[in-house]
């Protein structure tokens, strides 16, 4: 997708902080962090949101690689969230598939 803000991240045409890439999936630092630690991770290659995402094997990709970032960023023991908004009712605004990996703090239930 040429005119795809996150496409445009994974191809490196935008700058972003990235914080791990591997394999098909790109981890990178939020803008507007809601969390000390606050990342997302895409696959690659373009998915516009969950309704859209047809690859199971990706989905778990995406699962296990934000796994091993809260390991990583040491956010196992204490606590994180993994978030996917999807499309208006869910709060989604760049529709390129991502989850957000929060942590740092401790979250609030239910969220807004
Ligand atoms: P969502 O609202 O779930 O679609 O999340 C989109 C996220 O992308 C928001 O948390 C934004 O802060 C973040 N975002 C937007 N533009 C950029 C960018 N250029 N680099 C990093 N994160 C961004
Ligand atoms: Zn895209």
């Amino acid at each position: 997708m040429t005119d795809c803000l996150f496409c445009k991240i994974a191809a490196g045409e935008i700058p972003a902080h990235v914080v791990k890439r591997e394999g098909r999936l790109l981890a990178f630092r939020d803008i507007n962090p809601q969390a000390p630690t606050h990342v997302l991770v895409i696959p690659t290659q373009h998915v516009s949101s969950l309704n859209d995402a047809a690859d199971a094997r990706l989905l778990g990709e995406l699962l296990v690689f934000a796994r091993t970032l809260a390991h990583e960023q040491g956010l196992a023991e204490r606590g994180y969230r993994v978030v996917l908004n999807t499309n208006a009712d869910g709060g989604q605004t760049v529709f390129h598939l991502h989850l957000h990996l929060l942590g740092g703090r401790r979250m609030t239930w239910p969220p807004g």
